[in-house]
Parts: structure tokens; C-alpha cells; sequence
């Protein structure tokens, strides 16, 4: 199994700012990894962390998510991701780049910066991941089919050019998705996708639809540990599970 954790702002919450569960403060953060190093956890890029899920090695290891492209990722996170030796993934928006949260600086109240190009270019030197998380951040739910392949691939490939990289991990937005979506996501080439429903990855799970585990910012560190380093998080999947098929009745001779 698996904890991909899903963080967004590493930034003191700015003043007026709504949803500050969204941010962890530096120090918090400092704290969480060392924590995670206390407890004999490696964080890894989400593709990483995949790789070792499948290969049965991912035992040890957390895998290290930030949705939308933040310029307090490269600013404030990486900085300490570095010192601890941990990789990273970053998804972006990749049509915003060097802009802000447009799509939904309105309702929480604020503009906080996206990562700029060069910025951009900084996060990659430094050896972590970046995954795609659509060009312009919808709902890709209301979208026709075509518009959602065409958020997919156009992303993907702006990614590409901007980084050089080849682009394997997608993050839905608000993470919203479907059965027809996470096929969409395949086809646009991409191998793992993460949405925001809650638990650890198992490595049945399709790659495509992987669970991930929200840091909350207003949470204390027993909290986070307790998400992080235990099953906490997989009680409520568990429930959600369908039940195993039932075995074939045994050959009567
Ligand atoms: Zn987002």
C-alpha cells in the first residue's frame, strides 16, 4: 500500500483568506517530513511511489503530491523536500502558468500566485516530477468528450515543450471523475492519475483512479501522522469495497 499525499499551499494562510486548510506553514511542513523520516518513511515523485507500489516495494515510502502548480511549492516546499532527500510531484495547470488561481480565486477570496516558467524550469532541475492538471483547471465532469481529451493531450504536451520531460501523472480537478474520464485519461497517454478520494493505494487499484490522503493544514502533527504512517485513512475505503467474488463451488465428483 501506498500514501499519496495531496498537499496544495506551503505559505502562511494570507490574511482574509478562505479554505486555510489549504495551507501548511513552512514549519509545519519542516515538521511533517521530519516526522515521516522519524517514523522510517521515504517520501517519493507520485510516479515513484507507483513503481514501488507495483513492484511490491513501496513498503517505506510516501509518496508527495502538490495540486495546482503553487509558486510557494518551488519557494517554500522545495527547498525542505531537498534537505530531506524526498522527491515530489507537482501537477500544473499548464495554460496559468506564471498566472494565478483563476478558477477559483473569486470564492476563496484571493489570488494566489501559480508557479512562473522559470520557476517552473526550477522544480525540474531539482530532480522533482510534474504532472499535468488540465490546461485551464474545469470540471472536466461537464465536458464533452472531445473537450476533456483535448484538456488532457493539450496539457500534457505544453508540459512536455515547457519541461522536456515526458508527462506521466494527471490530477483531476476539484477532483472530479468518472469511469469514461479516467479512460479518457489513458488515452491520452498518461499512466497514473490521482483523485481526491480518500485512502492509501493498493496495488489493484486502477492506476487511473488512485485514492490520495489531504493534508489539512488546521490539523495537528498526531493527525497527520496518524493519515500518513497507519491505515487510518483506508477504514472508510474498506467499507466502500465491493465484497470479494464468492469462490466457484468445489468439483463434485
Ligand atoms: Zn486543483
Amino acid at each position: 500500500m501506498l500514501a499519496i499525499l495531496n498537499y496544495h499551499n506551503v505559505a502562511p494562510v494570507p490574511p482574509g483568506m478562505l479554505l486555510p486548510k489549504l495551507y501548511v506553514s513552512q514549519e509545519q511542513f519542516a515538521r511533517q517530513l521530519w516526522w515521516l523520516r522519524r517514523v522510517g518513511l521515504l517520501g517519493v515523485s507520485l510516479s515513484e511511489g507507483v513503481r514501488r507500489l507495483n513492484e511490491g516495494t513501496a513498503a517505506g515510502c510516501v509518496a508527495v503530491t502538490f495540486d495546482d502548480g503553487y509558486a510557494d511549492n518551488v519557494v517554500n516546499a522545495a527547498p525542505i523536500l531537498r534537505e530531506y532527500g524526498y522527491g515530489a510531484t507537482c501537477f500544473v495547470v499548464s495554460e496559468l502558468i506564471g498566472s494565478y488561481n483563476a478558477w477559483d480565486a473569486e470564492r476563496l477570496g484571493g489570488r494566489k500566485p501559480l508557479m512562473t516558467p522559470a520557476q517552473l524550469k526550477t522544480w525540474v532541475d531539482a530532480g522533482f516530477e510534474v504532472g499535468s492538471h488540465t490546461c485551464s483547471h474545469p470540471d472536466m465532469t461537464k465536458l464533452s468528450r472531445e473537450a476533456a481529451l483535448a484538456e488532457l493531450v493539450d496539457s500534457r504536451r505544453a508540459l512536455r515543450d515547457l519541461t522536456g520531460l515526458s508527462i506521466a501523472t494527471f490530477c483531476y480537478p476539484y477532483g472530479f471523475h468518472n469511469a469514461e474520464l479516467a479512460a479518457c485519461v489513458g488515452q491520452a497517454g498518461y499512466q497514473i492519475a490521482v483523485t481526491t478520494e480518500r485512502g492509501r493505494a493498493h496495488r489493484n487499484d486502477d492506476p487511473l483512479l488512485l485514492p490520495r490522503i489531504s493534508v489539512n493544514g488546521s490539523k495537528g502533527l498526531l493527525k497527520f501522522l496518524l493519515r500518513a504512517a497507519t491505515p487510518y485513512c483506508d477504514v472508510g475505503r474498506r467499507l466502500k469495497r465491493p465484497p470479494a467474488p464468492r469462490r466457484p463451488p468445489a468439483h463434485q465428483p
